[in-house]
């Protein structure tokens, strides 16, 4: 293939609604590229003045997404990983709040003196340098920035006008794509196309005249839709490509392909024409599509169980191993601030496996540590994520141990054993934004674990997020009463995984494993929880 010696870039704004799915275009149309040929990133803007969404609720904003280099970022980082797999970073995710406080820094120090510091230019400047840096991390032939927020928004005009001025300077090398929703009205039994206009028109009062427009629908609508939009919005009927909802996420390449957008972008962009292999997605849709396949039940228990985005990654790892194993997973959502003694057989028995996410603060802790040990005692299939390795540690503590009032400092500072307690070098910190133990650790796993039967390695590297670790004065207690601590730290320091013995699959990490996992390569733990409550839930039914 011809070396193309510029970078191209795609900007996809939104409008008519939030919540179209412009994170899972983009990361589409990243797949379809990259099985082009093309060397392709993803980088997202995000108009919120937080610095990063690392002290966002999750309720509000959904999960947040770590990257090895320890960046808290948005879901939609998660999604572009999966589907391009590729490791993403700082570059890749930009906040208003970013942005500020970097032009902010530069007044403080004198970089502007004498000038009046403007959004124009010197905000619009901050944000086309963090283009040109996502160009810099690699040699890339393709860069498809997304920009957050809603066309019509206050907030991401800054970044709208940031990306008019870049487009204006490299014509030859940019393109706009517009996602919008074009609704169906069961009442005339007809889609509207007018939404989809103004928004065209809102686009274009601020200078942007798109070129591709992606209509997100409840169902496929016919060619008139597509000439009508072309014929009001400026563009060819080809370049109204049709974007219907879909069971799955992971259906969305193939569809797009289907639609030809490949061809439409590879012809304004003036890339070479390479042929595209959506093999091995194909091959994953047909499996999550094909029927009579077993069912299992996995039990969350979380705190933001009304949201199911707050746990994305762990849901959708879910999903890849289920895939994996040839089974459909069914989430059962347990909200823990309601689970009791009294009621903890009722909810949890029709679970096959039982998983406690991460999470932050006391509120719910009693349902989890229910759940944990409902899990261990009943031999259920129990997987903790960061949180739920605390709360299995706690667990057992309490009732094994007989420690009464073991805790984790987080919950209660005074508590007789902290087993779970802040990491000695963060006692000091006051600030809460991105001061905790985040991004990729290397940890070392013991042989003759369950661990090590899973990974097949002697050293693996995940990711991290938290503030509070197991506190080793007690690991000999525990290993004395039947827990193994199977993955440590290489320098031995800190507790990564530890393991029940006596129980057919219980393990608990330190780590954010499900940040890892992509749709036809499920992650190794994921894949493993899921084959055995798949083996345990077929031999008792
Ligand atoms: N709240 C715990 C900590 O900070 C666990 C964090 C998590 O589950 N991500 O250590």
């Amino acid at each position: 293939m011809k070396k193309i010696n510029k970078t191209k870039f795609i900007f996809i704004t939104g409008g008519v609604t939030s919540s179209l799915g412009k994170g899972i275009v983009g990361a589409s149309l990243g797949v379809i590229l990259k099985s082009k040929g093309h060397k392709v990133t993803l980088q997202k803007f995000d108009p919120y003045l937080n610095v990063d969404p690392g002290t966002m609720n999750p309720y509000q904003h959904g999960e947040v997404f770590v990257t090895e280099d320890g960046c808290e970022t948005d879901l939609d980082l998660g999604h572009y990983e999966r589907f391009i797999d590729e490791n993403l970073s700082r570059v890749n995710n930009i906040t208003s709040g970013m942005i500020y406080s970097e032009v902010l820094a530069k007044e403080r120090r004198g970089d502007y003196l004498g000038n009046t510091v403007q959004i124009i230019p010197h905000v619009t400047n901050e944000i086309k340098n963090h283009i040109i840096a996502a160009t810099k991390q690699n040699d890339y032939d393709i860069i498809i920035t997304e920009i957050g927020g809603t066309i019509g928004d206050i907030e991401s005009l800054p970044f709208l006008e940031a990306i008019r001025q870049f487009q204006f300077k490299n014509k030859e090398n940019c393109i706009h794509m517009h996602l919008t929703l074009v609704p169906y009205l069961n009442s005339s039994g007809e889609f509207k196309t007018k939404p989809t206009q103004h928004s065209v028109k809102e686009l274009r009062a601020i200078g942007i005249q798109t070129d591709i427009i992606v209509c997100r629908s409840s169902k496929a609508f016919p060619k008139e839709i597509k000439d009508k939009i072309a014929l009001f919005c400026d563009v060819k009927p080809t370049d109204v490509i049709m974007c219907p909802d879909a069971k799955s996420i992971y259906e969305v390449p193939i569809y797009l392909k289907s639609e030809q957008i490949d061809k439409v972008i590879i012809e304004k962009l003036n890339l070479n024409q390479s042929k595209s292999n959506l093999s091995e997605w194909k091959k994953y849709i047909d499996i999550i599509y094909q029927k009579d396949k077993p069912n299992i039940n996995i039990g969350i228990v979380g705190k933001y169980t009304a949201l199911s985005d707050s746990y994305l990654s762990v849901t959708e790892a879910l999903k890849h191993a289920s895939a994996a194993n040839k089974c459909n997973c069914n989430i059962i959502w347990i909200d823990s601030e309601k689970l009791k003694p009294s009621n903890v057989s009722k909810q949890l028995e029709k679970c096959d496996g039982i998983l406690i996410p991460g999470g932050f603060g006391d509120r719910g802790i009693s349902g989890k540590l229910i759940a944990a040990k409902y899990a261990r005692e009943n031999k259920k299939p129990y997987l903790g994520l960061c949180l739920g390795m605390h709360i299995a540690a706690i667990e057992f503590a309490r009732n094994i141990l007989k420690l009464d009032d073991a805790n984790s400092t987080e919950f209660n500072p005074n508590c007789a054993d902290p087993i779970i307690d802040f990491l000695p070098n963060q006692k000091q910190l006051r600030e809460k934004g991105g001061t905790m133990r985040l991004g990729a650790y290397p940890c070392h796993i013991e042989k003759n674990t369950k661990l090590h039967s899973i990974y097949k390695k002697n050293e693996i590297s995940e990711r991290h997020r938290h503030r509070y670790e197991f506190n080793n004065t007690y690991k000999s207690l525990f290993e004395d009463n039947g827990i193994k601590f199977s993955g440590n730290s290489p320098d031995g320091e800190l507790v990564e995984v530890i393991e029940l013995k006596n129980h057919p699959w219980y393990i608990a990490c330190q780590f954010h494993p499900e940040f890892k996992s992509r749709p036809y390569k499920a992650h190794p733990l994921f894949n493993s929880f899921i084959k055995e409550t798949l083996l345990i839930s077929t031999k008792t039914s």
